[in-house]
């Protein structure tokens, strides 16, 4: 019987949790739940999974929350409730799907009470990778990644030496403007940025997408995660998302991790690593699928790629700054108020106006994120009024 403590469970990734988790049939049970503020979703998820604790971020929301749950149902709120969700007692595995930064120190938390770590959340390592993994270290912690290309890059190189890793390659779908010309992407509106080719997923990672700056994120996560250099981490673009990623060893040979892009498929293996188990996922038929291509990507047009490399090579806060300025200029496009060539063009200017200090502690690494988010805004006023 495995036990979690599901943190994000109303976003994207947590409700297919939640399905994998049903699909599995009583063999994973749900200690805790935590959520930002969809308190009706929560509520409902509560009454059906009956965790011991359910907590709710936007702490206003806590009457609504105790109300629909009930007296027999503990209810916490706010970043504390957070916390303790991530290291209650009976959970042996914490998920980590909440969106963005805020998901560092419950995983902190979690690595603290021994939990192993199931991670969605790549921001987590992105602005904090050195801290979290020493910690996971220190602590004999296992994080198991969930997004789709870690995973697959986890599971090439189970019981391989981790020195024999020589480049691991990351596809990347290209998003819906892969073949858009840089002009016309000056124009690209939220509801075009927002139709992924082949997965469905959360607003933030589908922007993501079509900059490229997911992928950027995914090479910091991918150096974290697996210990090897930033430019050990190569981008291919593989328009049918079945190649979930490969691993290339020092004697030439690549294995690859194929699969339909479903996460429902990644977290199952998370959730049970390293059993394997059939709950009737969707099966890629090898006899028809055709066609698997795989080209270099275009930094000229996708200059995210560019600056993530190059704050994956700064180190120090310079990550966790073009992951909060990203966040920013996400949120803002997405309101229409700056355009898709913005968003990064927002994002390498705060890192160039960022001054790199100290040994990156984590409180360095919070600071540098609400610094970048300030600047961020800052800029985008300059944008608007430029515009
Ligand atoms: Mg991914």
């Amino acid at each position: 019987m495995m036990r979690i403590s599901l943190l994000g469970s109303t976003g994207s990734i947590g409700t297919q949790v939640l399905d994998v988790v049903e699909r599995l049939g009583g063999r994973v049970q749900v200690s805790a739940l935590a959520a930002h503020s969809n308190v009706e979703l929560l509520a409902r998820q509560a009454r059906r999974w009956r965790p011991g604790l359910v907590c709710i971020g936007d702490a206003s929301k806590v009457g609504e929350l105790r109300e629909a749950c009930g007296p027999e149902t503990r209810v916490t709120a706010g970043a504390d409730g957070w916390i303790e969700a991530a290291a209650i007692e009976s959970a042996l595995k914490v998920v980590i799907a909440v969106a963005g930064t805020p998901g560092l120190e419950p995983t902190l938390a979690a690595i603290d009470a021994g939990k192993e770590i199931a991670l969605a959340s790549k921001e987590v390592l992105v602005a904090a990778g050195h801290i979290v993994m020493r910690r996971a270290a220190e602590r004999g912690v296992r994080i198991i990644p969930i997004d789709s290309e870690h995973s697959a890059i986890f599971q090439c190189i189970n019981g391989e030496d981790p020195a024999s890793i020589e480049t691991i390659f990351l596809t990347a779908s290209g998003g819906p403007f892969a073949e858009v010309p840089k002009e016309e992407l000056l124009r690209v509106t939220p509801e075009r940025a927002l139709e992924h080719p082949t997965w469905r997923m959360g607003k933030k990672v589908t922007v993501d997408s079509a900059t490229l700056m997911n992928k950027g994120l995914e090479i910091i996560e991918a150096r974290w995660l697996f210990g090897v250099r930033p430019d050990q981490v190569r981008v291919v673009i593989h328009p049918q998302s079945i190649v979930h990623s490969m691993v290339r060893f020092v004697d030439g040979s690549i294995i690859a991790q194929l699969g339909l892009p479903d996460m429902r498929l990644p977290i199952q293996y998370a959730l049970l690593y390293p059993e394997r188990v059939d709950t009737g996922l969707p099966r890629a038929d090898m006899e028809r699928i055709g066609t698997l291509s795989f080209r270099p990507p275009d930094e000229e047009r996708f200059p995210a790629l560019r600056l993530a490399r190059e704050a994956a090579q700064i180190g120090g806060t310079m990550p966790a700054v073009m992951n909060a300025a990203d966040e920013v200029a996400v949120g803002l496009f997405l309101e229409g108020k700056i355009g898709f060539t913005d968003i990064t063009q927002m994002v390498g200017e705060t890192m160039r106006r960022h001054v790199q200090g100290g040994g990156a502690t984590l409180e360095e690494v919070l600071s540098a994120d609400a610094w970048a988010r300030r600047t961020a805004a800052d800029l985008a006023e300059e944008i608007a009024i430029a515009n």
